[in-house]
């Protein structure tokens, strides 16, 4: 079958894959010169099924005004979002029951755990590199903070494999020693083994060389206008900046903007941009950051360590679709980074930092959009929101499925 996947991020990349690998034709079309040049460019670079609570968990909704109005607000809404985002808000809150958000949690731990066996399983085949780490992530809780609702949370996980180790201050210290100046504000930790990290975007454009190698065709520098009903049921083609494409079956994947292409076939996708920050440093031989990714659930801030580069993140924005990368934030990201590891900062090389802004594809729910849509040959895999490298390899393996067996 001739399939037309229409974006080249993780998502979409990881989609030609799967659908190559079944046998079909496939086509990827994106309006950048390469895969992963928007929100799979320098995203966290965490693969973290562990982190597969949605964001509107119980807990986290309490604590929205803090995060709106505390002097450590790591929530921003900008006034002209407002209107966008009411009805999306009100689903958001909708979803924050306790049986809501534990239901949308087991669909993000099975998707990503499908991810993670779908990754391992490629690499058994073909070599891989994208600054991978596989020795787990570790989630520190200063003092006074939430160490056992998390960790009540996590026997949850456990019932669907996701396997977790409290930690103590010396069992810390001995995964990261880099924590030992600061080590007095941490009460406990939560480490999971089986969580890994890695650059999105060399692993985007690695899985784009593997769909290539298995004759998949990248149509890039390729803008998509529209996407063309042929009758009330089926999709024709899709108009492009280089002129009509067509196929038997496309696949949605335009992170952010599915709901822009989507909206003229009256389908109504709940997803709207959550702004995010990242800052990477290179280390120039330093050895002295954490060996795995470390996340700080005081300051909403993680550090990852990506071969020589350390990449920290953070921070939720609503702004449209405004991807200007703001300094300030940049600089409160690694302000706070350097509360927990101070000895960066004689390490920072001022004129290689990377300030990094993009669009997280968010659902109110949480779970992603993987499935079929009222055109029999129009399906959906978007929508990852902050968990989309995490996701790919397993969504793309579920929308690969229905699209060759008919069912997910
Ligand atoms: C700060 C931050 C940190 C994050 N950290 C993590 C993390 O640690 N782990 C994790 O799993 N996820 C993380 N995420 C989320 C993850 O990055 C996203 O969910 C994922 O990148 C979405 O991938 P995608 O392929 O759906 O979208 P994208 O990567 O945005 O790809 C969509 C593609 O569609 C193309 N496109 C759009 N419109 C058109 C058009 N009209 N014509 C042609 N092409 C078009 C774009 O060029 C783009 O290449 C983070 C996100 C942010 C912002």
């Amino acid at each position: 079958m001739k399939v037309a996947v229409l974006g080249a991020g993780v998502v979409g990349s990881a989609t030609a894959y799967m659908l190559a690998k079944e046998g079909h034709e496939v086509t990827v079309v994106d309006r950048c010169d390469r895969p992963g040049m928007e929100t799979s460019f320098a995203n966290g670079g965490l693969m973290t099924p562990s982190d597969a609570s949605p964001w509107n968990s119980p807990g986290t909704v309490r604590q929205i005004g803090r995060m709106l109005f505390g002097s450590k607000s790591t929530l921003k809404i900008n006034p002209s979002a407002i209107p966008s985002i009411l009805g999306w808000g009100l689903k958001f809150l909708a979803n924050a029951t306790y049986e809501r958000h534990k239901a949308n949690m087991i669909s993000n731990i099975r998707i990503a755990k499908l991810s993670m066996d779908a990754l391992r399983s490629i690499r058994q085949t073909a070599r891989l590199n994208y600054d991978q780490t596989t020795r787990g992530t570790m989630r520190v809780f200063p003092c006074g903070g939430r160490i056992s609702e998390f960790v009540q949370m996590c026997h949850e996980m456990q019932e669907w494999g996701v396997q977790f180790e409290v930690l103590d201050q010396d069992q810390i210290l001995e995964k990261e020693p880099c924590l030992g100046p600061v080590i007095d504000r941490y009460c406990g930790a939560v480490f999971f083994p089986d969580d890994e990290s890695g650059d999105a975007h060399k692993f985007t454009n690695e899985i784009a060389r593997l769909a290539a190698e298995l004759g998949v065709q990248f149509l890039m520098n390729t803008h998509i206008r529209e996407i063309g009903k042929g009758s009330s049921s089926r999709i024709s083609h899709i108009s492009t900046s280089r002129g009509d494409l067509s196929a038997d079956a496309y696949v949605l994947s335009l992170g952010s903007y599915s709901p822009i292409l989507a909206r003229p076939l009256r389908i109504t996708l709940p997803i709207i941009p959550v702004k995010g920050y990242s800052v990477t440093v290179a280390l120039n031989g330093w050895k002295g950051g954490p060996t795995r990714p470390v996340m700080d659930d005081g300051y909403h801030a993680m550090m990852v360590p990506m071969g020589d580069r350390l990449r920290m993140g953070g921070r939720a924005e609503f702004a449209r679709y405004d991807t200007r990368v703001d300094e300030k934030e940049g600089r409160r990201v690694l302000h706070d980074i350097l509360k927990i590891l101070p000895a960066l900062r004689s390490h920072i090389d001022a004129g290689a930092v990377l300030n990094w802004a993009g669009l997280r594809p968010m659902t109110p729910a949480g779970p992603p959009l993987v499935g079929p849509t009222p055109y029999t040959n129009l399906f959906l895999n978007t929508g990852h929101g902050p968990l989309g490298w995490t996701m790919a390899c397993g969504s793309a393996k579920l929308i690969s499925d229905l699209i060759t067996h008919g069912r997910i």
